[in-house]
């Protein structure tokens, strides 16, 4: 039997979204939230008239309340339960090709554990606290991690504190700092036949993006007979060196606001084999993308493949007008530079986006310049970044390929 948990009765008529399987609570479904309660604690919600239905965190302070972890009333939140649940995403990991050395581990929702994000590069793992539930079961939750993935060859663990979401629940948003183990300051992952050297400290999120490792392949899959590629908010250079382990002979122009990150894209050229200071082979420049879109298009000049993967536009609902607006415009400038015939990878990572949305400002964007398109792709969740049906607030990253004429 599971120790007694403080129990929250919901409103009646609020009980329809925990029961059909949605991770989610927010504060005014609940009859009252103990204000003195700490922020974090384990709690079950029972139905209106007391029937039990999910135990989960509890954060009073924040709207979103309450984050589902067990469905299952005889099921204690302790470090048993989070070894389960880590074995079980690791499980799913499994079925990545053996020559990928990076993957997310731990989806937060998508693997039943809310709050929590877990990348593995390589030997070592970086993982953050999103919330105050999983924050309050920090040593908990690294001592399974470490207890899971010790077999694997695991030698560190290094967390990040630097995310702003943090505030939203409450919670300080430190640094960089070592849970177990040790974590040198650079790794080196693979990617099929392509190595990338990852900044776990510094670098943007845990220093690597992972979610679009499928677009990153299609973008390879499609590169065999273009020759030039700009990669619009290229970070590290992830799409260019993917496109090139296929078409070694591509001209590539990737674009950063960030000089760190383009520092890094050249060392993972080297490392690859392309030499990032061949003359009329590459280009790394740092600056904002819509101006070089812009000076790009009077220059006259036209790719055969535009990769665009902006941050961002929009991280609330509140924001969710200007981000359309932005898409719209960046789409438009995007879809100038492109060849006639060439194709056009799209991206948004705004989670208040729809998918739907964001195609309908795209083909506006396209419109606007008088450039028709086919789409050819669509990308949603990936094998290491699952989601759970229904759960439509997760569906942050939207990628559509567009052939454009
Ligand atoms: N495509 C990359 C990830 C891109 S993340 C990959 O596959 O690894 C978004 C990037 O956009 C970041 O590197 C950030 O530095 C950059 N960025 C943000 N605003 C920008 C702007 N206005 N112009 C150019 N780059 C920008």
């Amino acid at each position: 039997m599971s120790p007694a948990y403080p129990v929250l009765h919901l409103r009646s008529g609020r009980e329809f979204s925990p029961l059909n399987g949605h991770p989610w609570v927010f504060s005014g479904a609940f009859r009252e939230l103990p204000e003195d309660a700490p922020a974090g604690i384990v709690a079950d919600v029972v139905s209106s008239r007391g029937d039990w239905i999910a135990r989960g965190h509890l954060n009073a302070r924040n709207s979103l309340a309450f984050r589902v972890l067990s469905r299952d009333q005889d099921e204690e939140i302790g470090g048993d339960f989070y070894q389960r649940r880590i074995r079980h995403a690791l499980a799913l990991r499994r079925l990545l090709p053996a020559d990928v050395s990076a993957y997310r581990l731990v989806n937060a929702e998508g693997d039943g554990l809310p709050g929590l994000i877990v990348d593995r590069f390589d030997r070592w793992l970086v993982a953050q606290f999103h919330t105050a539930g999983v924050e309050r079961q920090r040593e908990l939750i690294l001592d399974a991690l470490h207890a899971v993935v010790s077999p694997d060859g695991i030698e560190g663990i290094l967390v990040r504190d630097d995310i702003r979401v943090r505030e939203r629940e409450g919670l300080a948003a430190g640094g960089a700092s070592i849970a177990r183990g040790a974590v040198p300051p650079l790794l080196t992952i693979a990617e099929g036949a392509v190595r990338y050297l990852v900044d776990p400290w510094h670098g943007q999120k845990t220093g690597f993006f992972l979610d679009q490792r499928d677009k990153r392949a299609a973008i390879a899959a499609v590169s065999g007979d273009a020759h030039t590629l700009l990669n619009c908010f290229s970070y590290t250079g992830g799409f260019a060196l993917a496109a090139l382990a296929r078409n070694p002979a591509l001209r590539t122009v990737n674009v950063d606001a960030s000089a760190p990150a383009l520092d890094l894209a050249r060392r993972n050229f080297a490392l690859n084999g392309h030499d990032p200071d061949a003359p009329d082979a590459h280009e790394f420049v740092t600056g904002d993308v819509t101006r070089f879109l812009q000076a790009a298009h009077q220059d006259g000049r036209a790719f055969d493949i535009v990769v665009s993967d902006p941050p961002a536009f929009a991280k609330n609902l509140g924001m969710k007008e200007r981000a359309l607006r932005g898409y719209e415009t960046l789409n438009t400038h995007a879809a100038r530079v492109v060849a006639p015939g060439g194709l056009l990878l799209t991206c948004s990572c705004s989670g208040a986006v729809t998918r739907d949305e964001f195609e309908d400002v795209v083909h506006a964007g396209l419109t606007r310049v008088h450039r028709e398109a086919q789409l050819v792709a669509d990308f949603g969740p990936s094998l290491d970044h699952p989601t759970l049906p229904g759960f439509v607030e997760d569906r942050y990253l939207k990628a559509l390929l567009l052939r454009v004429w």
